[in-house]
């Protein structure tokens, strides 16, 4: 009998430290920064975002109730419009070939007041950090001529309100270049990068 508890206890021990090493790359992010990585590979530029729920939709906790869900799927369908993300120049003909658009959930541990059922979270006392997750979009296009991408316009800070700044890495044949881009200056000037 002993033997076994100690069997349980040893395998939830394994269970928790792999769910927390899944998760702490989002723990880890910062509100008000989101991340963008693009890259161009011959004629095709593909884009990732990484980018708070904070930033996105006001909170990161799982949303359970009707008017957070709400919330979560305007927020998902506005980043299957491409253009409500970030304009790419026209005369590059770039065409979306691929998309991927997904929320990576942090471990959730509540510990707002609001919440009066403790009791449900007695084995996670050690743990009163927030929740954490983050939207994370991929889009890969196709491009007539990369080369005329001169330039990227993020429509992002009007589509979402509470958006912060975006980080940006961009890498080419030519080399790298990082960007800080804010919602006053909202674009990225790529003329020679390409
Ligand atoms: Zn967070």
């Amino acid at each position: 009998m002993k033997k076994s508890i100690y069997y349980s206890l040893l395998i939830s021990a394994m269970i928790s430290v792999s769910v927390a090493e899944e998760t702490r790359q989002v723990d880890k992010h910062e509100h008000g920064v989101g991340v963008l990585n693009i890259a161009t590979e011959g004629n095709s530029i593909n884009f990732e975002f990484m980018i708070p729920g904070a930033d996105i939709v006001g909170f990161e906790y799982e949303a359970k109730s009707d008017s957070d869900i709400a919330l979560v799927n305007a927020a998902l369908t506005k980043f299957e419009q491409t253009d409500n993300i970030f304009i790419i120049p026209s005369p590059s003909n770039c065409a979306l070939v691929d998309s991927k658009i997904k929320i990576d959930q942090g471990e959730e541990h509540d510990d707002h007041d609001e919440h009066d059922d403790h009791d449900e979270h007695d084995d996670h006392d050690e743990h009163d950090e927030e929740a954490h997750n983050e939207f994370v979009a991929h889009y890969s296009f196709n491009c007539g001529n990369v080369k005329e991408i001169d330039r990227i316009d993020f429509t992002y800070f009007n589509t979402f309100p509470n958006s912060g700044e975006l980080e940006v890495q961009f890498v080419s044949g030519v080399g790298s270049t990082s960007f800080e881009v804010e919602g006053d200056k909202p674009f990225i000037d790529l003329k020679g990068k390409i």
